[in-house]
């Protein structure tokens, strides 16, 4: 019997979400797709195939909170993305330019991406992305290898970079019926944004109120949706909104003075100048908004987050709270060549990475050869704010990680070459 030998790889991306596709994006735009392609370069994914992997993403039934270039601007017209540029579903979303648009369009854009790139590792031979790969943990050695591995604790590759791409969830409280005595019944806002409204339909037959908790893009277009699918049926005062304040993007300041916006204490985004660039609602969340604190939508109400009743006694019936107040990152087992456990520098349940998207250890240095990427390891802007957003991704933090992963070979300790005759991850993905 042959031994298994664990394939080796430059490069391991963990998770092909939006953002680990930063990397193929940014090495296409840059001319080094071929040297990652050719250096060996592993995306392992979860998901256990490509259809599933496109089914799940972005499943939200509403509007982007990013305006239609955020998505494109990145991608290499002329590079291996020029035919997905040129498709149906790529020129409407050229078309929409300046606007937000349907999340299920942007679901299209990256799925077409992932198969282009896809293509392109088929004919790689030392490249790929890996389907039903859950990574579990990862094994930092002293040669400078990581080892990845998954559940079962097989060891799925080793390379000398690993690069974390693998998302958020959202944060939710664990019930605590001390204290709301088990009558709040709490949902992730994800749920009824993918159009599971089962527990929604429930409170509406019985007349009760729905409360949001969050002030973010989130929770309004929860009340968006809901109004879009059920607005008939709700009267006066039957969403609540709770949160801990309400902000507005504007593309400037002179844009948020001209509509009477108090900029004292908003965030302005340096570069550009835009007003609350990472947290402002713009689209249909905002407008519902400003409908509502104008008084001319009063199926919905915004209150202050310390109104929420926590102890709903006044009732018997339970309340339905759908929790929209943030993400943490999703996180994998670090340990070192002894098994002991390297812990991660963490801000707002969020692993932190340096401004050249390393990931850092808990002491603040960054941990050799590991970088992260994506929603649950953005960087922080000066206001410090996490840029989350596929124009971030795709663009600079793609290009940072790619220009020092792409650099002239330095090989620590090299393994084995991936080859075709491996049965676990070489070859044609799956
Ligand atoms: C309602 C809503 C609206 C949004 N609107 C916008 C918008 O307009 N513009 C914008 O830029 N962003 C928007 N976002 C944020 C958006 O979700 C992120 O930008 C994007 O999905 C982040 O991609 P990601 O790859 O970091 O994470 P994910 O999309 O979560 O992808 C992570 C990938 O990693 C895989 N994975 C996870 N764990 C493992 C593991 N252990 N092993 C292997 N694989 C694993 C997952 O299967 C998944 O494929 C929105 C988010 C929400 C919730």
């Amino acid at each position: 019997m042959t031994p298994h030998r664990t394939p080796y790889f430059h490069t391991q991306v963990i998770g092909c979400g939006p953002g680990a596709l930063g990397i193929a994006v940014a090495a296409d735009r840059l001319k080094l797709l071929d040297t990652l392609l050719d250096q060996g370069i592993a995306f392992l994914e979860k998901a256990p195939t490509p259809k599933e992997l496109f089914r799940q993403r972005f499943p939200f039934q509403i509007e982007s909170n990013s305006v239609a270039e955020d998505f494109l601007k990145a991608i290499e017209t002329e590079g291996i993305f020029a035919e997905v540029c040129k498709n149906e579903n790529s020129r409407f979303v050229y078309s929409r330019i300046g606007s937000t648009l349907p999340l299920e369009n942007i679901r299209m854009l990256m799925n077409d991406l992932t198969k282009a790139f896809l293509e392109k590792c088929c004919f790689s031979g030392t490249s790929g992305i890996f389907f039903g790969r859950e990574i579990e943990s990862i094994r930092l050695s002293a040669d400078g290898t990581a080892t990845t591995y998954g559940r079962s604790g097989i060891p799925i590759a080793q390379s000398r970079n690993v690069v974390i791409a693998t998302g958020a969830v959202e944060s939710l409280p664990a019930p605590d019926d001390s204290v709301d005595g088990g009558k709040i019944r709490y949902l992730p806002s994800s749920h009824v944004l993918s159009g599971m409204f089962s527990e929604v339909e429930e409170q509406i037959r019985d007349g009760r109120t729905i409360a949001i908790l969050g002030g973010s893009h989130s929770a309004f277009s929860v009340a968006v949706l809901l109004l879009e699918c059920f607005g008939s049926q709700f009267k006066q005062d039957r969403i609540r909104i709770y949160h801990k304040g309400v902000h507005l993007y504007f593309s400037s300041i002179l844009e948020a003075i001209e509509s009477g916006y108090s900029i004292a204490g908003a965030q302005i985004f340096r570069a550009t100048g835009e007003v609350n660039k990472f947290h402002g609602l713009r689209g249909k969340a905002k407008e519902l908004y400003q409908q509502v604190v104008s008084g001319r939508e009063s199926r919905v109400q915004v209150r202050d987050s310390s109104l929420f009743p926590q102890r709903p006694h006044f009732t018997d019936a339970p309340i339905l709270a759908i929790q929209a107040i943030g993400y943490r990152s999703r996180k994998i087992g670090l340990v070192d060549d002894a098994g002991a456990p390297i812990r991660v520098f963490e801000y707002r349940n969020c692993q932190m990475v340096d401004p050249q998207c390393r990931l850092l250890a808990e002491n603040g240095s960054p941990i050799r050869n590991l970088y992260g990427i994506g929603i649950g390891h953005a960087r922080l802007s000066e206001n410090r704010e996490f840029k989350i957003g596929v124009n971030f991704f795709h663009g600079p933090d793609g290009e940072t990680i790619v220009h020092q992963i792409a650099a002239p070979a330095r090989r620590i300790a090299p393994g084995p070459r991936p080859n075709q005759s491996s049965p676990n991850l070489n070859g044609v993905p799956n």
